[in-house]
């Protein structure tokens, strides 16, 4: 169907919620798309940090055909394999305690808060101003978002923001502590390892749970499989989504073991959540992020990537394959960037473009979309 039509059918039939540039994709393969009139495009936003291997990685396409062949759904009132599988291997490698598998980032937040008033019942969260966690009502309430928050008002009480370069105050009414270790949509802000440190001590002080959302900057993206691990800050709870599923949707609440068995028969759940594809897909990426030559690669092509920015006059924020740069006219950069040079990037926060490229970007991939910013500056 013709761009026209899709916008058409748009137009009639979608909820106004999203800004789509005037481009229909088609195809992907590793860090290329292409459109309905055939054109190649170079993808350095891999559907904002989701196709973590790239588009149709064939270990996920194999992995997903098989599974889906197998068994798609039967639910969670019985046992599949992949389920069961990838939480084991998601707690082993992150903080050892119990993982409960869900559909999204936001839903993976929704859990942690769960978790959280579980944890301390009626207590208080604290998140930090620029965080970005969700748009369902109590993920919404953890983002101090004044235009998103305000048309939805009133929300979940008990939310309260410390500045972005803190303190974090932290008392025994405090369920959790809730953080991203870099910022994503606000515009790729490392938040600083001594406030991190500093909330770690203050939520051991009042038994407050720490909870990073490593949903955007987990999963390899920053050089280790997870943020956190980059910054010796170790939380009692984590949650991951996007690029886990390498371009299925599939999210994960994770706890250290002190807290593995905080909720209980009941307390939660979702009919989709654990299903055996997105779970054999998720196993996939894992296969492949999980290794420390990989996840060394990832390191290495930010470093050049970020040092190409610098050399084009920019100053890179962020780790790994996760950058930012500030730009005066962000929002127009990145429309000629889609337009003009064929580059998909994305401006979020006030004035800051964002590359999250996947992570099984080449050398080659690196120095071609270098070029092509370098050409609109
Ligand atoms: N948390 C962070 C850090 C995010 O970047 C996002 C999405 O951008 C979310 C939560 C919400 O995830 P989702 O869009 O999968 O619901």
């Amino acid at each position: 169907m013709a761009l026209d039509q899709l916008k058409a059918l748009e137009g009639q039939a979608v909820m106004g919620t999203y800004a789509r540039h005037p481009v229909e994709f088609v195809r992907g393969e590793g860090t290329r798309l292409w459109d309905d009139e055939g054109n190649e495009y170079l993808d350095f936003l891999a559907g904002i940090s989701v196709a973590q291997l790239g588009h149709s990685h064939p270990r996920v396409v194999e992995a997903v055909s098989e599974q889906a062949r197998r068994l798609m759904h039967v639910g969670n009132l019985y046992y599949t394999e992949p389920g069961m599988w990838l939480a084991a291997r998601l707690a082993e490698r992150s903080l050892d305690g119990k993982v409960f598998l869900c559909n999204s980032g936001t839903e993976a937040i929704e859990c942690a808060i769960k978790l959280a008033r579980r944890h301390r019942p009626g207590g208080d969260f604290v998140v930090l101003e620029g965080g970005f966690h969700g748009r369902s009502m109590g993920s919404l309430s953890a983002t101090p978002d004044e235009a998103k928050q305000a048309p939805f008002a009133p929300l979940v009480p008990g939310f309260r923001v410390a500045p972005r370069r803190g303190p974090i105050e932290v008392d025994d009414q405090t369920a959790a502590v809730i953080v991203e270790p870099i910022q994503g949509e606000s515009g790729i802000h490392p938040v600083d390892g001594d406030l991190l440190a500093a909330a770690r001590e203050a939520c051991d002080a009042h038994g407050a749970l720490l909870i990073f959302d490593e949903i955007q900057c987990g999963m390899g993206r920053t050089g280790s499989l997870w943020a956190w691990q980059g910054l010796g800050v170790r939380p009692d709870v984590m949650t991951t989504a996007k690029g886990l599923g390498g371009g299925l949707p599939i999210g994960a609440c994770v706890t250290g073991p002190g807290h593995a068995d905080v909720l209980q028969l009941g307390d939660h759940g979702s009919t989709f959540a654990g299903g055996p594809v997105v779970c054999a897909a998720a196993g996939a990426v894992l296969d492949v992020v999980d290794n420390p030559d990989f996840l060394r690669s990832v390191g290495d092509k930010g470093d050049r990537l970020a040092a190409g920015l610098r050399s084009l006059g920019l100053e890179p924020r962020g780790r790994g394959l996760m950058l930012g740069f500030a730009a005066a006219n962000a929002s127009a950069l990145v429309r000629r960037a889609l337009l003009d040079e064929r580059l998909l990037l994305n401006a979020t926060g006030p004035d800051t473009v964002r590359l999250l490229p996947p992570l099984t970007v080449s050398e080659e991939e690196i120095d071609e979309a270098l070029q092509r910013i370098g050409r609109l500056l």
